[in-house]
């Protein structure tokens, strides 16, 4: 199966499906056959990793019933990345912004993984 083969949905002119596809290079962390796990390239904690959907699903806005079992299995990923990266104990923070207002920035779904120092609250 190819790397892409995964992605039902793809949109040609978008960044996150392009690296899905190998088009664009990116470190990759994780990858099965629903998700993908990239490390930012502008990291804004030691660990910064962003876990996202092969298809393309332009924001958290429009998940449904149908991807119960993509949605967990991001979580699932997100959970291994952090113990593999040494932060499950101090704990992390799971992000996913949604438009212009939520701090959106590529529309394809994607959770940051931030962890490697504390965080604040509410985020600014
Ligand atoms: P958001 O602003 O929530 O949509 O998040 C988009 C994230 O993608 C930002 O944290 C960017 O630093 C990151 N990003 C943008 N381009 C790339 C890329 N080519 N490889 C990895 N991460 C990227
Ligand atoms: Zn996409």
């Amino acid at each position: 199966m190819s790397a892409d083969e995964g992605a039902s949905r793809r949109d040609p002119s978008c960044l996150f499906c392009r690296i899905v596809a190998g088009e664009i290079p990116s470190t990759r962390v994780a990858e099965d056959d629903l998700a993908i796990a990239i490390r930012d390239i502008a990291p804004r904690a030691p660990t910064h990793v962003l876990v996202m959907p092969r298809e393309h699903i332009a924001s958290a806005a429009d998940l449904t019933d149908a991807d119960a079992a993509l949605v967990g299995r991001i979580f699932g990923m997100a959970a291994d990345i952090a113990r593999s990266e040494g932060i499950a104990d101090g704990g992390y923070r799971i992000v996913t912004n949604v438009g212009t207002w939520g701090g959106q920035t590529v529309d394809h779904l994607h959770f940051h993984l931030m962890g490697g120092r504390p965080f604040t609250w509410p985020p600014g």
